[in-house]
């Protein structure tokens, strides 16, 4: 399996010409949390100490809530549910688990964390080179649906009411991780940053000046020389994608996605990708995954009616190139490149 796909930071360049202040006022460092993603942390107009102070305490946020989502770690709030069918969780836990909730409703079951058993078996039927039966994703479906799972707020209690489930927060945890460490950039006082996590950004500049442009990748450009298709400009927010073009499983020399459509239990068919732009991360993290399960035209129409969120849909043109279709909230902050 390759990489996670990337949308590239590019420059900064209205920052100097409003501030009045160039990029020595810069302060960047990263580490490399689950599994490996580069995070990367931005401050600007911050001292070193007061940046150094706010580096570690992400640091430790993000080994904290790793710990408590992750299906991957022994032990976590997520790995006791999936092995006992119920838990006491702690608060992040619940709610990252509400938020997930919220999207699976508003996303008519696109989005769904209960889908695991399902891409389980195209995991193993990619190992095996053996298509899988018709039957075996029917049963596995059975353990499928948000709405088999029961959340007790006061209770901090998550239940299972099914035998079978299992729940992963590949999908949304990212965005909440990266929420969170901008929520930490702001609290120790730092009032312009950026939160990078492969490609999947949190911006903040408090000034609604569009001081940040961010690439959006061209799916078709080679992993080793990615290229941008396209530059958002924007002052606050995050910007997430989901896309098939580098994370993916082959079966009989097909391309099989890592996203599962779980009202089907068949691997998605997406557009090549889908970047969403919302106020909230683990919103845009949730959204991307679901436009895409959802595709061009369904998920193209439920992003234009959300308040709150854009996206920007890359499509094949039919014609060996990539077509761009974006939300109307983009208007203006949205430039195509033009190819070199
Ligand atoms: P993302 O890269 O944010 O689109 O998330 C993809 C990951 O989310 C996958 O690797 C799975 O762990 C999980 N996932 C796959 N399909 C879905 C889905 N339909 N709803 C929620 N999570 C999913
Ligand atoms: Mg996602």
């Amino acid at each position: 399996m390759a990489t996670r796909l990337s949308l590239t930071l590019l420059t900064l360049a209205l920052v100097p010409l409003l501030t009045g202040c160039g990029n020595k006022d810069k302060i960047s460092d990263e580490f490399f949390p689950m599994g490996g993603i580069p995070m990367r942390i931005t401050g600007f107009d911050v001292s070193q100490s007061k940046f150094d102070e706010t580096f570690e305490r992400i640091k430790s946020r993000t080994e904290e809530l790793e710990g408590l989502l992750s299906k991957y770690i022994k032990d976590t709030d997520i790995s006791r549910l999936n092995d006992q069918g119920k838990a006491t969780v702690s608060e992040d836990t619940l709610v990252v688990l509400e938020k997930a909730m919220a999207m699976c409703v508003s996303t008519d079951g696109a989005f769904d964390i209960t889908m695991a058993p399902v891409l389980e078996i195209w995991q193993r039927a990619a190992k095996s080179g053996k298509a899988p039966q018709a039957e075996e994703l029917a049963s596995a479906l059975e353990r499928v649906g948000c709405r088999k799972l029961e959340i007790s707020h006061s209770q901090s209690r998550v239940t299972m009411t099914t035998p079978g489930m299992e729940v992963d927060l590949g999908g949304i945890a990212k965005g909440y991780i990266i929420g969170e460490a901008a929520e930490l950039m702001k609290k120790g006082g730092i009032s312009k940053g950026i939160v990078d996590a492969g490609g999947d950004v949190v911006l903040f500049s408090g000034k609604g000046d569009q001081s940040f442009r961010v690439g959006i990748r061209d799916p078709l450009s080679p992993s080793d020389a990615p290229k941008n298709i396209a530059v958002l400009s924007l002052s606050d927010g995050a910007v997430v994608t989901s896309g098939c073009y580098e994370r993916y499983f082959e079966l009989d020399g097909e391309k099989i996605c890592h996203i599962i459509d779980p009202r089907t239990g068949q691997p998605a068919k997406g557009p090549l990708s889908v970047t969403v732009v919302a106020r909230d991360a683990s919103s845009a993290d949730a959204y991307a995954t679901a436009l895409y399960v959802l595709g061009e035209e369904d998920g193209f129409s439920l992003a234009k009616s959300l308040p709150d969120v854009d996206a920007v849909f890359l499509v094949d043109d039919g014609k060996g190139g990539v077509a761009i279709k974006a939300t109307p909230g983009l208007a203006g902050k949205l430039e195509l490149l033009k190819e070199e």
